[in-house]
């Protein structure tokens, strides 16, 4: 007998970030912001004090209830995840049977698809307008006309970092039948959050993460956010287990501070202006290079030319980005980082010039 690997798996690739170890790391969207010391202080102690022989407690009850409070919710609809990823994973194998149609945007967060294939859905990748921006009437009609069991899409979208107004976005969800999954991954950069409407609408889930504004990627921790009948249906697929408890109590250690994480926001957010601004900059001076596209989120996403070969010279500098065929997705950094990315930039479309 010989083991057959199954139809979906075949030609399945491994998720491969970016390895190796650069001096400036622009390229996954994460925060720059380390803990400060009273928050690194309180983190220590809570782990010092934790039981590690117990199950952590399978609802995260302290932590949802502490969640809740910051995205202005109820804790009744929130549900921890292993970073927002598992809870992609969880919805879409919870929610689609095989053959469903799911709905989702090219191009939109490379999880979406990855997850539809596993659980054998149809997906529908609807393409986006030539300036990559949506258009939801026809996002709308098609999910109608196909009968899509669900819409998933990114906003903030990651990798445009194009973001769209919340009033587009609840006329979508009143539109169809399907159940709308929200991304929020980048909406602290935003401040357009459909968080608070979740009990209007019997088809909205809503997905936060500390990974990006938090400074948090590292504990994976990401929420649902949702009316109670369809929270208590994730909370009911997902397995007791999916949030350790080291995570939790650091996330409550960080939720606790809500100035700390407004300050970092900030922080962030003026990062991202200060990237912005010198791009901009940089596209008025070399044109032919560069087009600035989207900047919503913690990093700003450009049209450049010889894309590739931009990539590989940064990276031989040491600064890492991410490349998407001839465009660019760069996160917004520290200062130096910022000015030294910008720096470099300027050099490799000022090579060809009479200097
Ligand atoms: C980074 C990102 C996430 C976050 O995932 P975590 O698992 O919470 O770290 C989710 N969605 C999008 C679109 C992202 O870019």
């Amino acid at each position: 007998m010989a083991f057959v690997l199954n139809e979906k798996l075949r030609g399945m690739k491994a998720y491969e970030p970016i390895e190796g170890s650069y001096r400036i790391r622009l390229d996954a969207n994460e925060s720059f912001i380390l803990p400060d010391d009273e928050l690194e202080d309180a983190i220590s102690e809570a782990v010092n004090t934790l039981a590690f022989n117990r199950y952590p407690d399978s609802a995260a009850a302290k932590l949802c209830s502490l969640a809740a409070e910051f995205y202005g919710v109820k804790a009744e609809n929130v549900t921890a995840g292993n970073g927002s990823d598992e809870l992609i994973g969880l919805i879409l194998s919870a929610f689609l049977q095989k053959g469903d149609k799911v709905i989702s945007f090219s191009h939109d967060f490379s999880m979406y698809s990855f997850y539809a294939h596993l659980v054998e859905a149809d997906l529908i990748e609807i393409e986006k307008n030539a300036d990559f921006t949506v258009d939801f009437d026809k996002v709308s009609k098609i999910a109608n006309e196909e009968k899509a069991r669900i819409i998933i899409f990114s906003n903030p979208c990651n990798p445009t970092s194009l973001g769209v107004d919340s009033k587009t976005i609840e006329k979508l969800i009143k539109s169809v039948n399907a159940l709308v999954v929200l991304d929020e991954a980048y909406m602290d950069f935003f401040g357009d959050s459909l968080s608070s409407k979740i009990d209007d609408f019997d088809n909205l889930i809503v997905l936060r993460t500390m990974s990006k504004a938090m400074g948090m990627a590292g504990i994976r921790m990401g929420f649902a956010l949702a009316n109670k009948m369809l929270s208590d249906i994730i909370k009911t697929v997902k397995s007791p287990y999916n949030v350790n408890s080291v995570s939790q109590i650091i996330a409550c250690e960080v939720f606790s501070r809500p100035e700390f994480i407004k300050q970092s926001i900030n922080k962030i957010i003026s990062s991202r202006d200060d990237l912005t601004a010198q791009f901009k900059a940089l596209e008025e001076k070399h044109p032919e290079g560069l087009s600035l596209i989207g900047c919503a989120a913690n990093f700003i996403f450009a049209k450049a030319s010889r894309a590739s070969d931009l990539y590989e010279f940064l990276k031989s500098r040491g600064v890492v980005i991410r490349l998407f065929g001839s465009y660019v997705r760069i996160t917004a950094g520290k200062n130096f980082e910022n000015a030294e990315l910008i720096g470099l930039v300027d050099e490799f479309y000022g090579q060809g010039e009479d200097k």
